[in-house]
């Protein structure tokens, strides 16, 4: 069984200012206090593994064992069914150095076209990681499905959204009113399997 996390101060291992809103979108009106590793000058540590759950771990590990307390992180990307699920775990890597994720739609529009894809589905996928000082770990997987749309549509989100239409919907998580992208996202799916097993 899990153990409880109580709210008050939470540590997001996170460099990534657009996570970082999210996380405090859905965690704050629990009565957390989000804090992220880049407000406290946190290492950002190299994504050594091939999994999303091993980058996750390997985040919240160095979080937790840098401020000596419980830190939260999220490691996500998006899985293109007609590239064989890339970008995937290399997501953050496709918009290049310095991001850029026009960079990085561009790039995933490119191979769809390389590969004459008219199955145009995707995912986005989140893996939250919880890890506590006393070295008790916990991971979160969340997924939600899509179509990818060309050109990108709205200034909303971050990174990959204007370019993804949830199944359902009309609007781009890029145009999307952030509450209602909150509601459905792959972070969204991710945090209610952790709320029930840790709030
Ligand atoms: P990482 O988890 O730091 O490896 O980065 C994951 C990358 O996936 C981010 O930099 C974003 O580009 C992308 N990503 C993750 N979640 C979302 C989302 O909710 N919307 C758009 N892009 C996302």
């Amino acid at each position: 069984m899990s153990r409880r996390l109580e709210p008050g101060r939470l540590i997001a291992a996170t460099h990534n200012p657009g996570k970082v809103a999210e996380l405090k979108d859905l965690f704050e009106p629990l009565g957390f206090t989000v804090v992220a590793a880049g407000e406290l000058n946190l290492a950002e540590p190299d994504e050594t593994e091939f999994t999303f759950v091993g980058n996750a771990l390997l985040k919240a590990r160095a979080a937790c064992l840098a401020t000596g307390q419980p830190a939260l992180s999220d490691d996500s990307g998006i899985a293109v069914e007609a590239l064989g699920g890339m970008p995937g775990v290399f997501t953050a890597d496709w918009a290049g150095h310095p991001r850029d994720f026009y960079v990085a739609m561009e790039k995933v529009e490119r191979e769809l076209q390389a590969h004459n894809a008219i199955n145009r589905k995707a995912k986005f996928v989140c893996t939250l990681a919880m890890v506590w000082p006393d070295g008790y770990e916990d991971v979160f997987e969340g997924e939600v499905h899509g179509t990818l749309v060309w050109p990108p549509r709205g200034e909303r989100g971050f990174g990959y959204d204007p370019m993804f239409v949830a199944n359902g919907e009309t609007l781009t998580f890029g145009e999307m009113d952030p509450a209602k992208k909150h509601a459905m996202s792959h972070r969204a799916d991710a945090f209610a399997k952790l709320k029930a097993a840790l709030l």
